[in-house]
Order: C-alpha cells, then sequence, then structure tokens
C-alpha cells in the first residue's frame, strides 16, 4: 500500500549525508551525483519545490587536497570544507544546467536561526529562490563553525531548513536502509513507522559508523526528527544508495526506509 502524508507534498527538503557522494578516496562518487541531481530534477518537473541540503564539503575538500585521514582539528577541517565546497557547488552547477535547472548555495550557521533578522532573512532569499524555480542547496558554512555550534553532518541543519521552509516532508538520505529493530543485540527487521520516539527507540540508533566521512549518526538524526516534529514536518530516514529512492518515496509513496510521523496531538 503507498504510505500516506499529512499534506500534499509541495515543498520537501532533501538531505544527503557525505558518505553518498564521496568515495572512499574522498573523490566524487558522479553517479550518486548524478542520480540525485535527476531525481531532484523529475520532482520540480511534477511541480513540487525541493530544498536540497548536501554535505560532503569535508569529505570532497580532503580527497582535493590529498588528506587520506580525516584531520581532528577544526581548522583543518574548516580548509577542506573551503576546497570541498566549490567542487561541490561545481558538480551541481553543472548537473542542473545539463536538466535546464538552475541552483543556488547557501551557508548557515547555528546563529542563522537564533538570530530574528538572519534568521527572516534567510528565509526570504529561500522563497525568492523556490518562487524563481531554483533549487537552493544548503549546507552548514563549515568555514565559520566550530564545534560547539557545529550541527553534526548537517542532520540537525536539515531540520531547521524544514521547519523554517514550512516543508511538507523532510528525506534524510544516508547509507543504511532505516532504523532496525534490536533484540538480544542483533539487529532485526526494518521498523517502517515510528509515531513517537522512546527510550527503546533511542537504545536501538548507533554512533555514526565511518568517523572518516562525517559526525553524523542515526542518534543525530532521530534528534533532527524531533525538531522537525516540533514543527509538524514529518521525516523519512532511508537509503540514497537505493535505486530511484527520491522519485519512489516521494513520487510513488513507496514505503521505504523509516517513516517518522508523530500522530497530531488531541
Ligand atoms: N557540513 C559538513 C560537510 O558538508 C558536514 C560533514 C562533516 O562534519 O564532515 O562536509
Amino acid at each position: 500500500m503507498p504510505r500516506r502524508f499529512p499534506r500534499k507534498l509541495k515543498r520537501v527538503v532533501i538531505k544527503v549525508g557525505s558518505s553518498l557522494l564521496a568515495n572512499h578516496l574522498m573523490k566524487p562518487q558522479e553517479t550518486s551525483l548524478k542520480s540525485l541531481v535527476n531525481q531532484i530534477c523529475d520532482l520540480k518537473d511534477k511541480g513540487i519545490e525541493v530544498v536540497f541540503v548536501s554535505s560532503g564539503a569535508i569529505a570532497l575538500g580532503l580527497g582535493e587536497l590529498g588528506i587520506r585521514v580525516r584531520p581532528t582539528d577544526t581548522p583543518s577541517l574548516q580548509a577542506a570544507a573551503a576546497v570541498g565546497q566549490a567542487l561541490l557547488m561545481r558538480l551541481y552547477g553543472d548537473l542542473f544546467k545539463k536538466r535546464g535547472r538552475v541552483c543556488a548555495q547557501i551557508l548557515l550557521t547555528w546563529d542563522d536561526f537564533n538570530t530574528q533578522l538572519r534568521h527572516r532573512n534567510a528565509c526570504n532569499t529561500l522563497n525568492v529562490l523556490l518562487g524563481r524555480g531554483v533549487v537552493p542547496i544548503i549546507n552548514e558554512n563549515d568555514t565559520i563553525s566550530t564545534d560547539e555550534i557545529k550541527f553534526g553532518d548537517n542532520d540537525k541543519l536539515s531540520a531547521m531548513v524544514a521547519a523554517m521552509a514550512r516543508a511538507n516532508l523532510l528525506v534524510m538520505l544516508s547509507d543504511v536502509d532505516g532504523l532496525y529493530r534490536k533484540e538480544g543485540g542483533k539487529l532485526t527487521e526494518k521498523i517502517s513507522e515510528i509515531h513517537a520516539i522512546t527510550d527503546d527507540i533511542r537504545a536501538m540508533a548507533g554512533g555514526a559508523r565511518d568517523r572518516n566521512f562525517s559526525k553524523g549518526g542515526m542518534i543525530t538524526k532521530l534528534n533532527a526528527v524531533e525538531i522537525a516534529a516540533l514543527a509538524q514536518v514529518p521525516c523519512i530516514i532511508a537509503n540514497g544508495q537505493t535505486p530511484e529512492v527520491i522519485r519512489r518515496i516521494i513520487l510513488d509513496g513507496e514505503p521505504l526506509g523509516t517513516y517518522f510521523l508523530r500522530k497530531p496531538a488531541r
């Protein structure tokens, strides 16, 4: 049975993690990038507005600089992000252009959500871009973000963006199929729908699997789901490696990944 969403999907936020965009040498995964852009353009062709939250700046920056092991100090990561972000946008720009679409870069930090004026400015820019048919590509402004205010592989950032954009759905794509039930220390079946994030659910989520790539993991995703839920935005965590995953989830309503839908309070 196709999945039903509480509201018609007119505006969605799609978030992709670094592990989908860079290979083990931290070089761009061209097939993934192409497929993501094509699927986003397919949604646009159907009249759905898409805000794209993309990580990958640090990973691709490290690749460009020939650094194989993720540094632990913040300035080195910030420098890598400065290199990688430019590369990322070049790649996206070319791919969107091939489909006759324009994309734009928005880099945000925590302060942009915390300060009313900045929040309003970001929100206005986003709305104008969407109104003009542009695909905004959002990342954290890593060059000026430090550890204390970092969003954590953009999971939290994507939730805050989804709230700011008043999106109808947030789809977080990573390299896992969703949240799995854990019984006796073993992962059993994938949970396809969750209505409340309880302590049991949290216990099933682990940390990030590959520290070389990013700081995210299932826990940061669950935190993001909770932020989005406060703004009444349902979320889906799914595997970005599943063929045509965006199209299947959004256009066909296929029940891929784990769907977090907080039941409205009575
Ligand atoms: N904003 C970062 C990026 O795009 C997040 C990932 C990380 O912490 O490595 O690279």
